[in-house]
């Protein structure tokens, strides 16, 4: 039976290591801070940002929010985001998507300084992350990664299948495996025979969106596998992978709920403090 990677007691820790980091800043003098950005009154969007809010809260990260009605100009928010970037007691911004429809995402993005990006999605960090420089990857990626290096298995030499190729979850974490000298492959809606891939993967990643698409017969004995996905099925939160026939076969497994997903929150206050760190030259 797979050991499981218990996402719950990792985030934990990165929540110590996190409020350490906190107190650190403030006895040098610096009050770590993240701004919060959320356009229009989604129940789902809001609840989401509520519960970032209480991580915050949780380790003394002071964190602002600002929240805009649905129907502004675009322009009054990338003027928000504008003065949030350029003021020294900001150290991370997160703006919640989606964003209403009459706006162009990429555009708004772009008034994101890379520096606070902390979540990763401005089109400079995707670019410092494919060209190996210091940056903003996405959180969940970020999360997916430190999973897998929970087990202390190492990455390099690895063959690792990423299942999904957003630019969210997907792709950012085929760059982040492949900078830890895995071979990568990237599967998809098109690719025509994915058990024939997963078959010869060390490092399994799902990030499909499609409930129990990987099961435990498609996969190498002794695999590592992460699941990102987030499913409902009558009333139940599943990830992508069966988890049982998968567990009868894999060497580790993260479950859902309990894997990458309170590892991706922790991930979030931790780039907000390294922002900080960079941003008074402490790191
Ligand atoms: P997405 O943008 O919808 O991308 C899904 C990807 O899966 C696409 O690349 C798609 O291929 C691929 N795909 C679809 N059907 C497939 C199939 N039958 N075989 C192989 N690949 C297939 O979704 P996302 O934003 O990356 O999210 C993926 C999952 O992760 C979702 O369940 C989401 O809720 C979850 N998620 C979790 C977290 C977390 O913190 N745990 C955070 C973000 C997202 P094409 O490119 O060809 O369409």
């Amino acid at each position: 039976m797979a050991n499981i990677i218990d996402g719950k007691k990792l985030s934990l820790k990165l929540r110590d290591e996190s409020a350490k980091r906190v107190i650190d800043l403030k006895n040098a003098g610096i009050e770590p801070r993240l701004d919060v950005v959320i356009v229009g009154d989604d129940p789902a969007s809001h609840q989401y940002v509520n519960s970032r809010l209480k991580d915050c809260e949780d380790i003394g990260l002071l964190s602002i929010t600002h929240v805009l009605d649905a129907g502004i100009e675009q322009r009054e928010l990338t003027e928000l985001l504008d003065k949030l970037s350029s003021d020294s007691e900001v150290h991370g911004i997160l703006l919640q998507m989606p964003l209403p429809k009459h706006m162009d995402q990429d555009e708004v993005l772009s008034h994101i300084c890379p520096e606070k990006d902390v979540d990763g999605l401005t089109v400079l960090n995707a670019g410092a992350l494919f060209s190996g420089r210091e940056g903003f990857a996405p959180c969940t990626p970020s999360s997916i990664m430190h999973l897998i290096k929970s087990t202390g298995v190492p990455i390099k030499g690895k063959n690792a299948v990423v299942v999904g190729r957003s630019i969210v979850v997907g792709k950012p974490a085929a760059m982040l495996l492949l900078a830890e000298h895995a071979t990568v492959t990237v599967c998809h809606s098109r690719t025509v025979d994915l058990k024939a891939h997963l078959q010869n993967a060390d490092i399994v990643v799902a990030a499909v969106g499609s409930a129990n698409i990987i099961k435990g017969d498609m996969l190498k004995p002794g695999a590592i596998v992460i699941d990102a996905g987030i499913n409902r099925v009558d009333g139940k939160t599943v990830g992508d992978v069966e988890f049982d026939s998968a567990e009868r076969i894999a060497g580790y497994i993260s479950p859902v709920p309990g894997g990458v997903g309170p590892v991706t929150r922790k991930i979030l206050l931790s780039n907000t403090l390294t922002a900080a760190e960079r941003a008074n030259g402490r790191r």
